[in-house]
């Protein structure tokens, strides 16, 4: 398993950060994809990657800086980390994105934030890994712009509605990851004691996804999955979402494992 989605920079891990990542390769896992939201946070999981050969990193501007940086200072420094692509682990930009359940007020510069860094993807042949909150159709608009056709993407923590996924298919290079969220959604609802079928909206839309474009992460510290709901979430339980992906695909674990990891590999080109 792999998890292609995590913040182990995070000070939630200043404890015990070592046995984490312990914990993930003892218990199955391949690789762990670090996801960097600033200046300070980039560094950070470009010294993790370097750390350890099983790590990787991915840098990026979060939207949430928006107006509060200067693009021209975030590139410049994208792209003093960038020079060095191969030995500070770089395999995407990311996270970026659009947030309009944050801040609606700051449009105009989050969208400026987010094109200026996936020019840099294309100028560095590298894909992104894409936040997007109450965005979508803002968020599909740009990445249909004829320069950003190559462009490969991943919507991290994928919680689209079946439409919205329609028309995000229709990018052939975009993928889609999932997070714990996806295992608090149920089946069916109890009645009487017993199980009436009725899927959530969520498990309709990863059926609806060819499992090719398909990863699983944690995006840990937040979003632990069920049984751990409610607590700090760490890389290990990416088993828990693969394990509802399968059931969802109706595959077997080892089966849903397989293609997510596959495809971590090829979207990131880890262990190239
Ligand atoms: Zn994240």
């Amino acid at each position: 398993m792999i998890d292609t989605h995590a913040h182990l920079d995070f000070e939630n891990y200043n404890d015990d950060r070592d046995k984490v990542i312990k914990r993930f390769f003892k218990g199955g896992g391949k690789a762990i994809v670090n996801i960097g939201v600033d200046f300070k946070r980039n560094k950070k999981v470009i010294k993790l990657a370097q750390e350890n050969e099983k790590l990787f990193a991915v840098i990026g501007f979060h939207p949430e800086g928006a107006g509060r940086v200067a693009v021209s200072e975030v590139k410049t420094s994208l792209v003093q980390l960038l020079k060095e692509k191969e030995e500070n682990k770089i395999v995407a930009i990311g996270e970026i994105g659009l947030d309009y359940f944050h801040n609606q007020e700051n449009k105009k510069e989050q969208k400026e934030l987010f094109q200026s860094q996936l020019d840099l993807a294309i100028k560095y042949s590298l894909p992104v890994v894409v936040h997007c909150r109450d965005a979508y159709k803002d968020v599909l608009k740009i990445l249909k712009k004829p320069q950003y056709k190559e462009l490969k993407v991943v919507m991290h923590c994928y919680m689209g509605n079946q439409k919205q996924t329609r028309d995000f298919l229709q990018l052939p290079n975009l993928y889609f990851s999932f997070t714990g969220n996806i295992t608090f959604a149920d089946f069916g609802k109890y009645k009487n004691g017993k199980l009436v079928p009725e899927k959530a909206e969520i498990f309709r839309v990863i059926e609806q996804i060819p499992l090719e474009k398909i990863m699983a992460e944690t995006d840990c510290p937040f979003l632990a999955p069920n049984p751990h709901r409610g607590k700090r979430n760490e890389p290990v339980f990416v088993r828990e979402v693969i394990k509802r992906l399968a059931k969802i695909k109706g595959l077997g674990f080892e089966e849903a494992e397989r293609k997510t990891d596959d495809n971590a590999i090829t979207f990131f080109k880890l262990f190239k």
